[in-house]
């Protein structure tokens, strides 16, 4: 058989290698970062934030498009943010009197009457500022550099050469030092890394919306402890410069009468709530524009929040009951205890992934994180019986905790923290 000639050898080298190119695209080299964030949430937001106003160059990653993260959040939910994540997210003054309300007290009752009893209840000051979910969204994206890849999921991730290599749905990879996985409750990061978690289904579904009521709330946020659930009102900023007539409500009931309770008429819901709640706000009335949402509550903690060359934060590493409207809060102090660490070894001139460095991280976090998911958990489970001594107990306690100054003290502490 003659010889092919070179010429004809290199044509069919080319046509085969385009062929194979129509099949199988060559994945581009990976893009290579000292940090990357998973997850554009408020706790990944909170993060990128927090380190790039620190010098930090982030490369952000998330499943929506950039466009659709710059579009008005349709999160009705309110939080209260205490004064240290309010310092933390570094919220301007001006920005917090225009969109935030200032919690002046928190009335807590325990639910052994019809009606809360402002008289009755225990009375706590705060300190703590409400904001809108929506809001709060809004300005992390308008103060955070959107520099990654959106529109994009990350699907699985490894650990090769000193970096952690993440796989996308696009096909292109993207590796890090470090990978800090804020991609929320199934978090994908935490599951491919076999991190262990322990789960709470507490039965329960909390509707969310916005309430408005004929008496000014003051400032005062309210807090019942039903049994089936907590029923709670954040006071929200007044929308006409007068004083305050709407409030943020999170109304826990059992799943099994939730279904049916929150599926009735909203007229006829309002008037559950006013009978949960009594009228310390007069009459309550839903306006027609706002939508409320259902959340089916559940708690988590995990065996560990680092992997090798990877933390979890917010959500993906802890959810707890809303009770204590403390979720956020946890998260920012995850987000700001990671700054600190990377911030460590970025002036030693370390490897931001470094085991130990990420050690020193999971340890800052455990306790708080254990103490507030088991005070949450308690907290519940005491209150969310019916009737019985333990619960009167509770109410007695609730009380008496009013006449003690030190422990009294000791839980607006809590609170503020
Ligand atoms: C009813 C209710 C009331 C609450 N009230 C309060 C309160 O008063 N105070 C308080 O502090 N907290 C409160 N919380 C808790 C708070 O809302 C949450 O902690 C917070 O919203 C969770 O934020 P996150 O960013 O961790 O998770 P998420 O909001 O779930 O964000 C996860 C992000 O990761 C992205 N993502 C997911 N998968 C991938 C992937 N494969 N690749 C890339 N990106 C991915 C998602 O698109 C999303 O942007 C409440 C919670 C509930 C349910």
């Amino acid at each position: 058989m003659p010889p092919r000639s070179r010429t004809s050898t290199g044509k069919a080298a080319k046509a085969e290698s385009a062929a194979k190119g129509l099949r199988l695209r060559k994945p581009k080299a990976p893009d290579i970062h000292d940090i990357v964030v998973v997850g554009a949430g408020l706790a990944g937001l909170a993060q990128a934030r927090m380190l790039q106003q620190r010098g930090f160059t982030i490369h952000l990653i998330d499943p929506r498009e950039r466009d659709s993260l710059r579009a008005p959040s349709a999160d009705r939910r309110a939080t209260a943010l205490t004064p240290a994540s309010v310092q933390l997210l570094d919220l301007p003054v001006d920005w917090l009197a225009a969109k935030g309300q200032r919690i002046e007290s928190i009335v807590v009752d325990a639910g052994l009457a019809p009606a809360l009893s402002e008289d009755e209840a225990l009375r706590l000051s705060s300190g703590a500022w409400v904001v809108g979910n929506a809001d709060l969204y809004a300005f992390l994206v308008e103060h955070t550099v959107l520099d990654g890849r959106f529109g994009q999921a990350v699907t699985g991730s490894r650990v090769e050469a000193g970096r952690r290599r993440l796989t996308m749905a696009s096909g292109d990879p993207v590796e890090a030092r470090v990978v800090v996985a804020a991609d929320g409750r199934n978090s994908i990061l935490r599951r491919e890394d076999g991190i262990q978690r322990q789960q709470q289904d507490f039965r329960q579904i909390a509707l969310t919306g916005v309430i408005r009521h004929e008496d000014p709330h003051a400032g005062r946020a309210f807090q019942r402890f039903l049994h089936g659930g907590t029923f709670a009102l954040l006071p929200l900023p007044a929308d006409d410069g007068g004083e305050g007539h709407a409030s943020s409500v999170i109304w826990v009931e059992p799943s099994a009468s939730a279904k049916g309770l929150f599926a009735l008429e909203p007229s006829i819901l309002t008037e559950r709530m006013q009978s949960r709640f009594g009228d310390a706000l007069g009459r309550l009335s839903k306006t027609d524009n706002e939508d409320w949402g259902q959340f089916p509550l559940l708690a988590h903690s995990c065996d560990r929040i680092i992997g090798e060359r990877l933390a979890l934060i917010g959500e993906a590493a802890h959810s707890i009951h809303p009770l204590a409207g403390q979720g956020l809060n946890l998260s920012i102090r995850d987000a700001a205890a990671l700054t600190d660490t990377l911030m460590e070894q970025r002036h030693y001139g370390l490897d931001p992934g470094d085991a130990q460095a990420l050690e020193r991280y999971q340890r800052a976090r455990r306790a708080e994180t254990a103490r507030m998911t088991g005070l949450t958990i308690g907290l519940n489970s005491l209150f969310s019986r019916p009737g019985g001594p333990l619960r009167a107990a509770a109410a007695v306690g609730l009380r008496a905790l009013d006449q003690m100054g030190p422990i009294k003290a000791l839980l607006e502490r809590e609170a503020r923290r």
